[in-house]
């Protein structure tokens, strides 16, 4: 990481940045394409509103001054994914997002204050189906990055071959039980109640030779919107995808909670007030689709794909946890 505020001038013109930029953009066109050749709508998402997602774990939101309202800078766009589904099937964003990172969230390499999100949308589907969905449309993206930008990825020092596996292989599962045994056993200590923490995401991240699903994380380490198993109460539908090479998580996903009484009761049960999401409850009090969705980290994905060190090398304004800067 740089010791303080970057130049903008010397970030933007180094070949480097350039060339991770390049490859960003290469990445989000090959998104663009895939999704919508599979029926996909492309929305913009909006950047403010009265809430925002508050399964942001550690960080804080920003507030904003709406006509005397007090609104939030979007953390992310999930409440209103799930009612985007109103207008079609299938949506996705390319969607920014602001939270505070705690400011010892500098030295991880994965932080940033201002990311993106590819977040990915689908009434009706289960976690299985996204879960696919993901890995074919990550396959596309590397690939598409890899012919059409091959000599940049060498430049950067990528190794040919980087990718073989993650194109010729299933991704790997196993679940947030099967990961804290697993972390245990390393002498990381992991509570089985939380999300796995940084260290020990970097850990198991090392360990792998292709990005593999975590998957059923419990109840009360995510938001009030992953749906919970109906089979195995107090476990969640949903997954994280972490990359190999000790480059950490990618994406987060979800089967979501969409019925009005389920939401009101997950969101009691975190100790919030459901009426602060009074017009996201209004929604699904008429009913709003069910649905699985996930969300890819840009920056990360860009990291991972380029063999960066760091996240905010892939950012042409990068916001450090801590720093104030342009
Ligand atoms: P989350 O809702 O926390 O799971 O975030 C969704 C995805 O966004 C993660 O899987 C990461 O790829 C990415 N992400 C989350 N927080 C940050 C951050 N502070 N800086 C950069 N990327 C992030
Ligand atoms: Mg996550």
């Amino acid at each position: 990481m740089p010791d303080g505020p970057l130049d903008p001038r010397e970030h933007l013109t180094s070949p480097t940045t350039r060339t991770v930029l390049r490859i960003q953009a290469a990445l989000l066109a090959a998104a663009r394409r895939y999704l919508t050749e599979a029926g996909f709508v492309e929305l913009l998402p909006p950047i403010i509103g009265p809430v925002t997602d508050p399964g942001i774990r550690g960080s804080k939101q920003i507030d904003v001054d709406f006509y005397g309202h007090r609104y939030k800078l979007m953390t992310s766009a999930i409440l209103y994914k799930q009612t985007s589904l109103l207008a079609f099937d299938k949506i996705f964003y390319i969607a920014p997002n602001v939270r505070l990172e705690p400011p010892d969230a500098f030295s991880t390499q994965r932080h940033l204050v201002e990311f993106h999100q590819i977040d990915v949308e689908v009434a009706e589907a289960g976690r299985a189906d996204v879960m696919r969905l993901l890995e074919g449309l990550l396959r596309h993206q590397i690939a598409a990055v890899e012919s059409e930008h091959g000599d940049e990825l060498a430049a950067l020092g990528r190794s040919t071959g980087a990718f073989k596996q993650l194109q010729e292989q299933p991704f790997d599962q196993m679940t947030h039980a099967a990961a804290v045994t697993a972390l245990q056993g390393l002498g990381h200590e992991q509570s089985p109640q939380a999300e796995i923490d940084w260290r020990g995401e970097e850990v198991l991240s090392t360990a792998a030779g292709v990005p593999f699903f975590v998957t059923d994380y419990p109840k009360g380490s995510r938001g009030f919107y992953d749906r919970e198993s109906r089979s195995e109460p107090g476990l969640l539908r949903n997954f994280d995808l972490i990359a190999p090479e000790g480059f950490g998580e990618l994406c987060s996903g979800s089967e979501r909670e969409f019925e009005h009484r389920r939401l009101v009761s997950r969101i009691r049960e975190t100790g919030e007030n459901p009426a602060k999401y009074g017009w996201y409850l209004e929604a699904a009090r008429h009913g709003i689709p069910s649905s699985a969705g996930f969300g890819i980290g840009v920056e990360r994905l860009t990291r991972y794909v380029a063999g960066l060190d760091g996240v905010w090398q892939a950012s042409a304004y990068p916001k450090f946890p801590g720093m104030v800067s342009a």
